[in-house]
């Protein structure tokens, strides 16, 4: 498809290219080299994929986690004229990148915060992936954004829903939003069921295919615990004005209440391709070979209230919420470690919430936290002893 020369190319760094919203977020972009040009990417440690993504989409600049990998991609590479960095200095670098407008952040947990940092200060815009960029980072990121005068468009399917709903609207006639869950694997299981299911089981996520981290935490309800937060910062509402409701069929991603009683809902195929391309597109739609939702065989879309005594990390999360300054930092950053030691199997499922809880109950909050506060608070969570 061409669009008459209507739309800029758009530069793009792409931050955690070998991940799941990553390499879809790259398969986006090749379906329209002349309007999308990668000038960055960074990933972890994959240095076979970032091979393959470095001779199809040419980049400037690659950054990796470690010195070990950036070592043997170099070596890989040593034909091309691609830079490879590593580190956090790398991936600040690389977030920072001159010739690029657009960050795609689809960095996985805390990580993501410094980049989106630096992308923002250097007045980029972002397409956000990152969730924990807002749980984490809070006013501060919003402020930075609105003081450089750049955009934020989330990737996050409800986020992205309710961002779409608010297209042409003024945001003040919002009275509620609804974010939907599917309920995750363990949608109905009370806490004794919950205090006997294993890693495999939490790995089975009935609707979406996503990576290991988020995956657990949908079986936690933790991702739905993220999501409230990052609503709150991300459209400047109260959490009062943010409502869960589990609808398994996952059809509906998200609703938006206005104050005359008039509800708005973005609904599809449940394909995190859409949001992306959405992100990368706005703020116009372009033509996708995604699958359509077929009305013949979706017999019911349901909806139900979610069990926060059993899912105690939702309810940890409103109150983080609640508590503001950096609590919501230290309950992510509890959630991460946590979630770590549940994939080495170290812990139970049940574990998870109780370390949160733990964590929260000693955690001396600072209000208007500065970034510092917030990098300290996530390191010295990370640090304490739970075992
Ligand atoms: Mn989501």
């Amino acid at each position: 498809m061409d669009f008459g020369g209507k739309y800029n190319r758009k530069n793009l760094i792409l931050l955690g290219s070998t991940g799941s919203i990553g390499t879809q977020t790259l398969s986006v972009v090749e379906k329209w080299p002349q309007y999308f040009k990668v000038a960055a990417l960074a990933a972890g440690s994959n240095v076979k994929l970032l091979e393959e993504q470095a001779r199809k989409f040419k980049p400037g600049f690659i950054s990796l986690a470690q010195k070990e990998g950036a070592e043997e991609l170099r070596k890989r590479l040593r034909d091309t004229s691609v830079k490879v960095l590593c580190g956090e200095e790398g991936l600040w670098e690389i977030a920072s990148t001159p010739e690029a407008d657009w960050v795609v952040n689809a960095l996985v947990g805390f990580d993501g915060l410094k980049p989106t940092v630096a992308a923002l200060q250097e007045g980029k815009n972002i397409a956000l992936a990152n969730k924990e960029t807002l749980v984490a980072g809070g006013e501060l990121i919003m402020n930075l954004a609105e003081e450089k005068g750049v955009t934020i468009v989330p990737i996050d399917s409800e986020h992205s829903a309710i961002f779409q709903c608010l297209q042409g609207e003024n945001w003040e006639r919002v009275s509620k939003i609804v974010l939907t869950a599917s309920g995750g694997p363990f949608r109905g299981c009370t806490l004794k069921e919950l205090s006997k299911v294993t890693l495999a089981q939490a790995l089975e996520h009935p609707n979406w295919v996503m990576g290991k981290k988020i995956t657990i935490d949908s079986a936690t309800l933790m991702n739905k615990g993220l999501e409230v937060l990052e609503a709150q910062i991300l459209f400047g509402l109260d959490l009062d004005q943010i409502e869960v409701v589990v609808h398994p069929q996952s059809i509906i991603h998200s609703m938006v209440e206005f104050i005359d009683g008039s509800v708005k809902a973005q609904l599809g195929v449940p394909d995190m391709g859409v949001p992306i391309q959405f992100a990368l597109t706005y703020p116009d739609r372009w033509p996708s070979s995604f699958e359509r939702v077929n009305w013949r065989e979706t017999e019911r879309l349901s909806f139900e209230m979610p069990d926060m005594d059993s899912f105690r990390c939702l309810k940890l999360a409103y109150e983080a919420g609640k508590i503001g300054g950096t609590m919501p930092a230290a309950m992510n950053a509890a959630n991460e470690r946590a979630v770590e030691l549940f994939l080495a199997d170290r812990i139970s499922f049940l574990d998870i919430p109780r370390i949160i809880e733990e964590t929260m109950h000693k955690h001396k909050v600072i209000s208007c936290p500065s970034l510092s506060d917030i990098i300290d608070v996530d390191r010295e969570v990370r640090e304490q002893k739970i075992l």
